[in-house]
């Protein structure tokens, strides 16, 4: 068959990879210059490895992306370093890494440490056939019935606040329930960055007869090339290249809020975080929700020396922050962190900085989501949807994107072919 794949991100190639050495003629067409989508990556020229725009790691049971490495003969460059992860709470840093940091977290009394301790192993073990059920609840209502009001206001509503801004008490607790049950304590990386990875993607693609076409945004007027389409694009991207679809149908694709990514990396001299990869921000007056150090992860040798940290951000479409240059970001950034590191001071530390946008990088998964996720097929016969609102109730991830792309590879080859 003849298949259009719309988007080099994990979801878009790992298609095409399966695709491709199934004998189809494989056209991928991306609207940006390089592969990767939200997990694409650039590079300074004086350092050795790429790094992603947004900070990315992998779990140990990450197994579709694992086995995708081994595969591509790359499992030798796979390694899970130790790391920190932190929370930053009442002007101080927290470990937050194993059930002695819960026992010892000092903000919340000794019974409220040992429920919550109990907690996260409730929902570490509880079964996936049970915790589908939780959708029904919102995470909200869930965690301060079972952690307590004090817990959950300490430790799991800043972060709700801080990602989903005003969906925060719409969400379910299935995806809450997700994010805890795949977490690892070890988190993964891959020698000289994803880009490694979705290069040999592509190699693999173009060995089998696949092309790509970059900077070349995918129109409806080109189906009728093709026997099907594989379209892995966002949502909104899909009801703008398909204005026809019925309204119905659009109506309830178009009824999932999403949220934007928006990062700022820093490239610093000295460390902006002592110790700490991951930093999350429990304070609602921070105009930030997480400190991310790549460079606590990951030996800074392979950037030139220099210390990369993100200050990570979701945010709704139309606010300010999206429309700000990096400086102006800096400036409003800055003040906060000199709280958490009273030695960070622009002049002296920050030698640059880059600023990321992902666009539609965050669904909202309301109660009842499963009745809502869009499925592979559409209303239109060609064309298949698999894009990041059906990776679910699994927080979306590039070990997701691939198990999706192989999935949407299998149903377009059972589709019926064009007339
Ligand atoms: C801040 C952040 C942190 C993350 N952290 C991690 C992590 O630690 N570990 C992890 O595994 N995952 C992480 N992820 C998630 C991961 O990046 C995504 O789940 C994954 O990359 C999604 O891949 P995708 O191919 O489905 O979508 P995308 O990457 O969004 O790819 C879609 C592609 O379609 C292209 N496109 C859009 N419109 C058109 C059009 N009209 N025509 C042609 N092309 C088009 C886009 O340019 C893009 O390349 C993170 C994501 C973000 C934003």
């Amino acid at each position: 068959m003849k298949i259009a794949i719309v988007g080099a991100g994990f979801t878009g190639l790992s298609a095409a990879y399966v695709l491709s050495r199934r004998k189809h003629q494989i056209t991928i067409f991306e609207k940006e210059a390089t592969v990767g989508g939200l997990a694409s990556g650039f590079k300074h020229k004086e350092w050795q490895w790429t790094i992603e725009k947004h900070y990315h790691h992998w779990f140990t049971n990450d197994s579709f992306a694992i086995n995708l490495i081994k595969e591509l003969k790359l499992s030798q460059k796979l390694f899970f370093p130790p790391s920190v992860t932190s929370i930053f709470y009442g002007n101080k840093i927290y470990p937050f890494n194993s059930p002695n940091d819960v026992i010892t977290f000092s903000p919340l009394s000794v019974k409220d440490r040992l429920r919550t301790g109990a907690m996260l192993l409730y929902l570490k073990l509880l079964p996936p056939s049970l915790a589908l059920n939780m959708e029904n609840e919102t995470a909200s209502n869930w965690l301060k019935k079972h952690f307590g009001e004090k817990a959950f206001q300490i430790l799991w509503q800043p972060l709700l606040i801080g990602k989903f801004g005003k969906f925060a008490d719409q969400v379910n607790m299935a995806w809450f329930w997700a994010r805890i049950k795949k977490r690892t304590p070890k988190l993964g990386y891959l020698e000289g960055g994803y880009h490694q990875l979705l290069e040999r993607m592509l190699e693999e693609i173009k060995a089998h007869g696949g092309e790509i076409k970059f900077n070349t945004p995918y129109t409806s007027d080109l189906d009728r090339s093709f026997d099907k389409i594989i379209f892995t694009a966002p949502s909104f991207a899909f009801i703008k290249t398909y204005p026809s679809l019925p309204d119905p149908y659009k109506r309830r694709i178009a009824s999932i809020p999403h949220l934007h990514a928006l990062n700022l990396l820093l490239i610093t001299e000295k460390k902006l975080l002592k110790k700490d990869y991951w930093l999350n921000i429990n304070d609602r007056k921070f105009p930030f929700i997480a400190l991310v150090t790549h460079t606590n992860l990951v030996d800074k040798k392979y950037y030139a020396g220099k210390n990369l940290t993100w200050v990570g951000n979701y945010l709704p479409p139309g606010h300010p922050f999206l429309k700000m240059s990096k400086e102006e970001l800096f400036a409003i950034y800055q003040p906060f962190l000199q709280k958490i590191n009273s030695n960070f001071n622009d002049k002296l530390q920050t030698i640059n900085c880059e600023l990321f946008l992902g666009p539609f990088a965050q669904p909202v998964f309301f109660t009842g989501y499963a009745k809502l996720k869009p499925d592979f097929r559409t209303p239109l016969r060609k064309v298949i949807l698999a894009n990041i609102d059906m990776v679910y109730p699994w927080d979306r991830g590039t070990n997701y994107a691939i198990e999706l792309g192989f999935k949407a590879a299998g149903e377009a080859e059972g589709f019926p072919s064009a007339d």
